[in-house]
């Protein structure tokens, strides 16, 4: 869900793929027809230079589809303004995603370069769109038609999503009030900026510096070799541990030194609380503000009334009954957990009653390894990237009938990428699916699904997507082929699940295709791949050891389950926290509340651990205040609801049931954002999401 994200806030949604009547213009290849295979973009045909002449020539073009939209002397109707403005600007569809894709997987300065000088480009032919009256005059004079069109679902859908892409952003406000909105949107951005930018000044200009190998005890060598070249690069002497992640995490998981744990703790909890230049408590309150007036001057109650209204979730009420439930059943698997480590601390050492936030991960790490002694150097044996891989086929043709075979000449950006044809169960293709699964520099960290075609219909033509993984996978060496972690495998069958929401797709209009769906309902799809991972059945398809050809044993397997619900309910009780902090701030109008006086009543319900004044979780909470997860926090913990909830019904019935593997594809993979999501999810599991199955599979039913 990444650069798709990105694409369609530049170019709105409603913009489309699509590749027939493509006029010859020059020989850029990106501007003429690709004659590959299945019209796969031609890698090895496409220079960095080809971009922004052909990102020009296809805004142009749009221009002019639009323009034929808004002269246009017919009434508006479906077709001629809301279908219309669906495929309007189908070439520059065709040419940015692929800009983007290789913008992530295989960037140079160059295409760096040309993605900022294409951004501003993009942002303005967005904005010429939603900013243009007469075509909002079309889209709405349609829009108010609505209940006499007699359109089927789908086209309801497009219809809605059109009208409120244009609405939400203010299209129905007077002269008035869209310089009023105009002047919040610049506002509340640059505050989103000034956030960030204080969050990481924080986070970069603080050191801890350790100059006696005594105050390192506890730590692994990689960690303390890290620290030591840290150290090296600002020409000091010793170590030194910064509150980045990879320094800050292990420091507090292994350093045995009590009294730096805790002043590295406190460092990293009062960024953003100081009362000096980097103070964010300001910010906060002048955001929530207006934040909540932006909300009201489109005619919402709340900001996460507004935000919540296009999402599964629907209402904060909905939101905070969710939180609320699932903190009845956290809390106290969180409480008996906090026991289990309190008690395993006393026993090592630790002479007071109460464990402070500084000792729950150093503990825990300590009993995980008790307990379980299960570590990536166990496991990665039985993980060969190929035979994982060839795993998820053969999962994915018992569920679905899907066929796959490695194609060389359709055309990739790099040599370690491998492009796939997939088919379905009559053996038509479904998709070209690419998997690009090692680090390189040039390539962004992480791992993500994307594409550079959407499934849509063309009259009575059914376009088929061109579905892409990009990971960053352990590479082979000299003497080893790729060996995973577990983690790993994970996280290469959730990218391949965005992946079957892609290709699976089955829809008219590219605005409601695969992966187009609310933020709360999007993990859905792949999050529910994950767990196959730990079902023995699955494993014992592919988990052999690369040197041996032995099967994963059932030791193992027990240990992979037992270890990830190792302290569950004190990890959802924290994101439950988030949540309601979150909706704390959006949830209602402003209260003037300081930030202390929020989170001490979010504390009242979820803490775990004495409080320590000073220390704040809002002033460095970027997702909501510097990124867009506000009022939607809860996602995360809604997705793992979903998820488990529907491979219970799998489990039910069997795994690999064809029956419910078929009413999962039909109902929930196929459709995309054709419908409300929790229309989809009903009629898929016959009822409304239950978190019983989440509870169960992370070990907090009574
Ligand atoms: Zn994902």
């Amino acid at each position: 869900m990444k650069t798709k994200i990105l694409l369609t806030s530049l170019l709105l949604s409603g913009m489309a793929f699509a590749q027939t009547n493509m006029p010859i213009m020059s020989d850029n290849p990106l501007l003429q027809p690709f004659s590959t295979l299945y019209q796969t973009p031609p890698y090895d045909k496409i220079k960095v230079d080809h971009f922004l002449p052909a990102i020009k020539e296809a805004m142009a073009e749009g221009r002019k589809e639009i323009n034929a939209i808004v002269n246009n002397s017919a009434k508006p109707n479906f077709e001629n303004t809301i279908v219309a403005l669906e495929r309007a600007g189908d070439l520059l569809s065709r040419i940015t995603p692929i800009l983007f894709h290789l913008n992530g997987a295989e960037t140079t300065p160059d295409i760096q370069k040309t993605v900022k000088s294409a951004s501003p480009l993009l942002t303005e032919y967005g904005n010429d769109i939603s900013l243009n009256e007469k075509l909002f005059a079309r889209v709405r004079a349609v829009w108010e038609q609505r209940d006499k069109l007699k359109l089927d679902v789908e086209g309801a859908m497009l219809l809605e999503k059109t009208y409120k892409s244009f609405s939400r952003n203010g299209a129905n406000l007077n002269d008035a009030d869209k310089e009023k909105m105009r002047g919040m949107n610049k506002e509340l951005s640059q505050l989103s900026i000034e956030f960030g930018e204080h969050n990481l000044a924080e986070t970069n200009e603080y050191a801890l510096e350790a100059t006696d190998e005594k105050d390192l005890a506890g730590l692994p060598d990689f960690v303390k070799e890290s620290a030591k070249s840290t150290a090296k690069k600002m020409n000091k002497e010793g170590w030194i541990f910064t509150l980045q992640a990879p320094s800050y995490g292990p420091f507090m998981q292994y350093a045995d030194n009590r009294e730096l744990r805790k002043k590295l703790w406190l460092a990293f909890n009062k960024r953003g609380f100081n009362g000096d230049k980097n103070d964010n408590q300001a910010i906060i309150q002048k955001v929530v503000k207006l934040r909540h007036e932006k909300a009201q001057l489109l005619g919402y109650k709340t900001w996460s009334h507004y935000v919540l209204e296009e999402r599964m979730a629907e209402t904060p009420e909905k939101v905070m009954a969710f939180e609320n439930d699932i903190l009845n059943y956290a809390k106290p698997a969180a409480l008996r957990e906090m026991k289990e480590l309190t008690d395993y601390a006393k026993k090592h050492g630790f002479d007071e009653n109460l464990l402070q936030r500084w000792d729950a991960s150093y503990y825990a790490e300590k009993l995980k390894k008790e307990k379980y002694s299960i570590n990536d150097e166990t496991l990665k044996p039985y993980f060969k990237l190929e035979n994982v891989l060839d795993g998820l086929f053969t999962l994915t043709n018992k569920l679905y009938g899907l066929t796959f075979k490695e194609n060389k000449s359709i055309p990739v950006w790099n040599p370690e990428a491998k492009a796939y044809e997939i088919f379905d169960e009559k053996g038509q293709l479904l998709s070209v699916w690419y998997g690009d699964y090692f680090p390189r520099p040039g390539k962004r960290a992480g791992a993500w699904n994307t594409g550079t075609l959407s499934q849509h219909f063309e009259g009575t033509k059914d376009i088929r997507p061109h579905v892409i993984n990009v990971c960053n996978f352990t590479r082979p060496t000299d003497t080893k082929p790729s060996l995973l972690t577990f983690r790993e495998v994970e996280t290469l069958f959730h990218e391949f699940g965005h992946a079957l929401h892609s290709m699976l797709s089955h829809v008219k209009y590219e605005t409601v295709s695969g992966t187009s769906v609310s933020w709360d309902f999007v993990e859905l799809p792949s999050q529910f791949m994950e767990n196959f991972c730990t079902e023995p059945e699955v494993l014992k398809m592919f988990a052999k050891h690369y040197q041996t050809g032995e099967v994963i044993p059932n030791e193992l397997i027990e240990k992979i389950k037992a270890s990830s619900n190792f302290l569950s309910g004190i990890g959802l009780t924290r994101q439950i926290n988030l949540g309601l902090t979150d909706m704390k701030w959006h949830g209602t109008a402003p209260t003037g509340e300081s930030v202390a006086e929020v989170e001490a009543k979010v504390a009242e319900q979820t803490d775990l651990y004495p409080i320590v004044p000073g220390t704040a979780v809002s002033t460095a909470f970027s997702h909501i205040f510097a990124g867009g997860y506000s009022a939607g926090y809860y996602s995360y913990m809604w997705s793992s609801v979903l998820d488990a909830d529907a491979f219970e019904a799998f489990k039910e019935k069997g795994i690999f049931n064809k029956e419910v593997s078929k009413s999962f594809r039909d109902n929930i993979l196929s459709r995309g954002g054709t419908e409300k999501p929790m229309v989809l999810y009903k009629r898929f599991r016959g009822r409304e999401p239950k978190p019983d199955a989440m509870l169960k599979r992370d070990g907090l039913a009574l």
